[in-house]
């Protein structure tokens, strides 16, 4: 069988000699093997050794509009001959902030960082001087960033979950840091309430992914994410959502708009900037103030860099048009494929159950009916998935190695229909 991957396998030889493993996030270092990427246009992609893919990768996230959009590289090429980074102010900040004012609920002000993790550090830090208190509410399996003080409880196994408590997720991570942290099992308002009996006038805050994108794209049940605010905000604690995935992805107004649950903080990543690198802390007025005299501080030589934000006005321009409608369409479309990829492997006779919503999706093969929680995903076959997305792979379906598929604006109906397509040949291929 010819190697269909054989340019990359050497590219990536070559580059095990200065990075570490070959790659610049070892979250990408998956099975078969890190692929390297020549093009990338709309919804395709092309790898170094002319394989094309659908891509349902989307750099982790941000390709909201798809690769190379011509608005966005337009946008960004114009900059480019303007100046990359002044280090001060210029007015693509305010038109980018005065977009997010008016898509999302809870952003009476904004700030921007460069990535996510640094802006969840933001959101902590605002939160813990605003209410005075030390201890953050997180749930398992949600991830916020790789720092120290987030890196807790995020892949634990049936043990860890045992031992009870914040379990670490690296090596070298501060061990007191997971001390300011309280974790719970989401979708589970009983175990909050809990907490907050317990501790109520020592949380800062409760932080959620408002979908558990992270660990197999769950959705929050009836009334928990409302549920969970008005626990926290009974007890004089703040609500920050994680963002990052749903925001300017599930609405154009993020998982707070769509479910009506309007948080205190919310950070927001990835589709923000289009594919540039932005992130975003969102909420109230009196909180974000604190970082202009009230003694928060705060910085970053990135930090609202015309690039990024030449590429976020243009996107939040698209994002907002219409009410929202991209969105709504390209929701509507992955919803479409997401039903058809599971009827596809019902068919094969596959325990198969996708979950999620339209533009950010998971595959699990599982006998569960209903995945609610981080724990319910402990019994997926890892084993079964990891052979489905390598024969995808070969199909042509670029998907996240977890079994998550993005879906952008850029995504069309041809596309589904190709996609369901080999994803028949991918399940039929595993059984064989
Ligand atoms: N929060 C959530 C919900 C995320 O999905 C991510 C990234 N996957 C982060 C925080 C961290 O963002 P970044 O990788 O940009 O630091």
């Amino acid at each position: 069988m010819p190697d269909r991957w054989r340019r990359s396998r050497e590219y990536l030889e070559r580059a095990r000699q200065s990075l570490t493993g070959g790659v610049s996030s070892p979250f990408r270092a998956k099975a078969p093997m890190p692929l390297y990427f020549a093009e990338g246009h709309g919804s395709r992609l092309r790898d170094v050794d002319g394989n094309e893919y659908i891509d349902y990768l989307l750099a982790w996230g941000p390709l909201i509009l798809g690769h190379c959009h011509p608005r966005v590289v337009e946008a960004v090429r114009a900059q480019a001959g303007l100046g990359h980074i002044y280090g001060a102010q210029h007015d693509l900040e305010f038109h980018a902030a005065e977009a997010i004012q008016r898509m999302v609920p809870c952003s009476e002000r904004v700030a921007f960082t460069s990535s996510g993790s640094e802006a969840v550090q933001l959101a902590l830090r605002l939160a813990r001087a605003f209410t005075g208190r030390r201890l953050i509410v997180k749930f398992e399996g949600h991830y916020h960033g790789w720092m120290d003080s987030v890196l807790w409880s995020y892949k634990p196994s049936e043990g860890d979950l045992k031992g009870g408590g914040p379990s670490q997720g690296s090596l070298g991570q501060v061990a007191t840091s997971g001390d300011s942290l309280l974790v719970a099992p989401w979708n589970d308002l009983d175990a909050v309430e809990t907490l907050f009996r317990e501790h109520g006038d020592r949380i800062a805050a409760v932080i959620t992914e408002p979908v558990l994108c992270n660990s197999g794209c769950l959705l929050p049940g009836a009334g928990y994410l409302a549920g969970v605010a008005a626990c926290a905000r009974r007890h004089g604690a703040l609500v920050i959502f994680d963002e990052i995935i749903t925001g300017f992805r599930l609405a154009a107004g993020g998982a707070q708009q769509f479910y009506g649950v309007v948080p205190d903080l919310a950070t927001f990543g990835k589709a923000v900037g289009g594919g540039l690198p932005l992130s975003v802390v969102a909420g109230r007025r009196e909180i974000l103030e604190l970082m202009a005299g009230g003694g928060v501080a705060f910085g970053g030589t990135f930090n609202g860099n015309p690039l990024s934000l030449a590429a976020a006005v243009f996107t939040l321009e698209e994002l907002e048009r219409n009410d929202g409608q991209a969105l709504v369409d390209a929701n509507r479309l992955g919803t479409d494929l997401m039903r058809r990829i599971q009827e596809v492997g019902r068919r094969h006779g596959l325990p198969l159950t996708a979950t999620g919503f339209g533009t950010a999706f998971a595959l699990h093969f599982t006998q569960r009916n209903e995945l609610r929680s981080y724990r319910d995903t402990l019994d997926d076959d890892a084993g079964l998935l990891g052979r489905c997305l390598l024969a995808a792979l070969a199909e042509g379906i670029h998907t996240v190695p977890d079994g998550r598929f993005y879906v952008s604006t850029a995504h069309s109906a041809q596309d589904i229909e190709e996609t369901e397509a080999a994803m028949d040949r991918a399940f039929q291929s595993i059984k064989a």
